[in-house]
């Protein structure tokens, strides 16, 4: 028996492994698209499906509840005839049997597989990493162990100074804790966004009290009766604190496909189609690999609802006997203070930057070229540069930079 009450067939026509936004969407939407057969959604969480990005946000906040961040209520998948299964765990793929085994040893068929296992949390591996108190943010049970402990806490040290880190030091700063961030780059968001963009949200934290440090590593954590104490860093500094938070990205969950000899490295690579290797196997979302030619060809993985839903669409297409292919703009936001970030296609490799406005304003766009043309745009509170500028990274138009950079003229007119 599942916590939500279902008991698993011994046979689906399509099972979902994996009850986050590629999973849920994929389920959804094979109904959506007509699919008849039954359709089984598999995770290992004990909730229904429900909205990630909150978690680092208004969840992290306390502004929204459990209820609240469900993708859908429960009638939704009852009344779609899809057999939503709980505390379940994959752990093992038998793609000629065309079978997986829980980890309670439940065997389930399948005439296709999709796999939307996402990523866990990558984390420390230095003396200390595991003492109470050293938390990842990726489930509402990662989120709620840290709200039980933030009445005990003053000062947390937060590892990684990525989004999910600077949105918890964000809530946690705006709470009151004494917030440090700790950064082994030389920038904040040094993977996923320019300098100009990294500097304005470096002054916006430090304006408001949180204490950022860059290019620094951590030796261990210190700890007194099994509970954090402290962080050390390798130039010999301690930095006392109640709680931390790791954001050093995520380890793709794939190891049941590769074992079943799926190919990949990184993830599981796909095709346009979102066909693993592995016949009548699926995967989508932050564990695929995949051509992206927002990445100039590249073999990629995103990490982002778009994609977790785009890809989902293009598996319940294919599986409902349309023809579709993945070859969508990649998009991603943010939300920090009052500053809501809205990202479209991939700044790596940009050998451009122009900046849209000034960033005094706290309305402003960084856009990213490469030889001549828009790559991608970073659009701080500019939900018009956002929008507008989806096309010109899409149709990967050349515009003159002096253009871009005057925000009186729309970019829908460039
Ligand atoms: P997930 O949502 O991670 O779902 C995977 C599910 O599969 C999980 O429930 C996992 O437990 C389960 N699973 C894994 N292995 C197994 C197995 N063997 N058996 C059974 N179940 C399994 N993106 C944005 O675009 N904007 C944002 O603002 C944003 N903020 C974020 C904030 C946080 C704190 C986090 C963690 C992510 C954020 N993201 C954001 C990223 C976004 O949430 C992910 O890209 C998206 O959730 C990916 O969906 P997915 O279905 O691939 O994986």
């Amino acid at each position: 028996m599942t916590t939500d009450g279902v008991e698993p067939s011994a046979q689906y026509d399509v099972v979902v492994v994996g009850t986050g936004h590629g999973g849920a969407h994929a389920a959804a939407s094979l109904r959506q698209h007509g699919f008849t057969g039954s359709v089984a959604l598999v995770g290992d969480e004990p909730d229904l499906p429900y909205e990630r990005p909150p978690l680092s946000k208004d969840y992290l906040s306390g502004d929204t509840a459990i209820e609240r961040l469900l993708i859908h209520p429960a009638s939704f998948w009852h009344d779609r005839g899809i057999d939503v299964l709980t505390g379940r765990r994959v752990v093992a793929v038998d793609a000629d049997a065309h079978q997986v085994r829980c980890a309670d040893e439940a065997v389930i068929s399948y005439r296709h597989l999709v796999w939307a296992g996402g990523g866990v949390p990558r984390t420390l591996t230095c003396p200390g990493h595991d003492l109470g108190g050293v938390h990842t943010v990726r489930t509402t049970a990662d989120v709620d162990r840290i709200r039980a402990e933030l009445s005990s806490t003053s000062r947390v040290v937060v590892i990684g100074g990525g989004y999910i880190g600077l949105e918890t030091a964000a809530v946690l700063g705006q709470a009151g804790k004494h917030i440090t961030v700790l950064e082994a780059q030389d920038r904040v968001l040094a993977r996923v966004a320019g300098a100009p963009l990294a500097s304005f949200y470096q002054d916006e934290h430090q304006t408001r009290g949180v204490d950022i440090r860059l290019g620094v590593t951590v030796e261990r954590i210190e700890g007194r009766d099994s509970r954090v104490s402290g962080v050390s860093l390798s130039d010999g500094e301690l930095l006392p604190c109640d709680l931390v938070i790791v954001g050093i990205g995520i380890t793709p969950a794939v190891e049941p496909l590769l074992s079943a000899g799926a190919a990949g490295a990184g993830g599981v690579e796909i095709d346009e189609q979102c066909r693993t290797t592995l016949p009548d196997v699926f995967a989508i979302g932050d564990c695929a690999v995949h051509r992206n030619r927002y990445a100039d060809g590249e073999m990629i993985r995103l990490e982002s609802v778009q994609n977790a839903h785009d890809q989902a669409t293009i598996v319940a297409k294919v599986l409902s006997g349309e023809d579709a292919e993945y070859d969508a703009v990649p998009w991603f936001w943010s939300k920090q203070y009052d500053l809501r970030l809205q990202t479209v296609g991939l700044s790596s490799g940009h050998d451009e930057t122009v900046v849209r406005g000034d960033p005094a304003t706290r309305r402003f766009s960084v856009i990213y070229l490469r030889h001549g043309r828009v790559i991608a745009l970073d659009c701080v509170n500019s939900v018009k540069d956002f929008v507008q500028g989806k096309r010109l990274v899409a149709e990967g138009s050349t515009v003159d930079a002096t253009l871009l950079a005057d925000p009186t003229t729309p970019l829908n007119k460039l």
